[in-house]
């Protein structure tokens, strides 16, 4: 594996390789701390036949809350000792001076209209527009032919392909949205799980449990009914719940009932403690 922490060393290296390379190029942005989730993503990348490309940079400006910045695990080593294990070809380690050169500030930003302003756009303020800083800024160093991206964020992924328009390369960009990785009781892998207490570990599964519950009562029963029963265990338990959601799975306009004509996608948002999670599950 090739380690590059200069976005020119790494842009001249994709230049020579593709030159003499008829692969695609595989990008698998993230932001370290990696599990099997972020693994999965190289998996698929590397059974696609690319060059698998990813990139580690925590990327402060998608966090809206300045604790979870701070608090963001980091295991570099551990990460390029994974990463180079599982095939991946080549990292990009990138400082914030060589992500935002000219500064955050000055970096062109997209919006994402409805995106913005429901669930997690809601819910962090501001998020969704540093992702999309980052990722056009990632995608027009890598260029590369697939990006990589884990349902696991599900509002993430439908950003990211909106971004892609936005940036006139939906011919030329193949986004993969890669099935969520979980735990044996079900709870989503994620960076920020590292953080969770052992008491708060043993009940995290607990989210999942309830996007099970909203698929399976959704043909007998009425999703407000399910959604309060969702919110008041997972409150009884000590979670607090920030939304228990049904949207359309393609455009994720909130839903209030079932529409089995619909294919729909539970949400959930809920902190344990000072960790916040995220789940969601196709239901139909
Ligand atoms: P992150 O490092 O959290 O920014 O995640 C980097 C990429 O890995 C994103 O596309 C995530 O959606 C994806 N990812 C994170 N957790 C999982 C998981 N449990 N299963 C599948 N993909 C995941």
């Amino acid at each position: 594996m090739v380690i590059f922490k200069k976005v020119g060393d790494l842009q001249e290296y994709l230049l020579k390789l593709r030159a003499t390379d008829a692969r695609h190029i595989g990008f698998i942005p993230t932001m370290g701390a990696l599990h099997a989730g972020h693994i999965s993503l190289l998996k698929r990348a590397k059974t696609d036949g690319t060059i698998a490309v990813a990139s580690v940079f925590i990327n402060p400006t998608q966090f809206n809350d300045p604790d979870d910045f701070r608090k963001y695990p980091v295991s570099i080593d551990e990460d390029i000792a994974l990463l180079a294990k599982e095939g991946c070809d080549v990292l990009l380690l990138p400082t914030e001076a060589e992500v935002y050169p000219e500064g955050e500030q000055k970096m062109q930003a997209y919006g994402f209209g409805y995106l913005d302003s429901v669930l997690e756009g809601a819910q962090r303020p501001g998020h969704f527009k540093g992702v999309g800083q980052v990722v056009a800024r990632l995608l027009n160093i890598v260029n590369p032919d697939f990006v990589y991206v884990g349902q696991k964020d599900y509002q993430q992924c439908i950003v990211i392909r909106n971004l892609i328009g936005l940036l006139g390369k939906e011919n030329d960009i193949n986004l993969v949205v890669c099935p969520t990785i979980r735990e044996a009781d079900g709870l989503a892998m994620s960076s920020r799980n590292k953080r969770l207490t052992e008491p708060q570990r043993a009940i995290a599964g607990l989210i999942y449990q309830c996007l099970v519950s909203i698929q399976a009562k959704q043909h007998d029963a009425m999703f407000s009914v399910v959604q309060k029963e969702c919110i008041d265990l997972l409150s009884a338990k000590g979670f607090e719940p920030e939304y228990v959601s049904l949207a359309d799975a393609n455009d994720l306009t909130v839903m209030e009932y079932y529409d089995k004509n619909r294919k729909m996608v539970a949400l959930v948002a809920a902190r344990l403690g000072d960790v916040r999670l995220i789940d969601n599950m196709v239901i139909n």
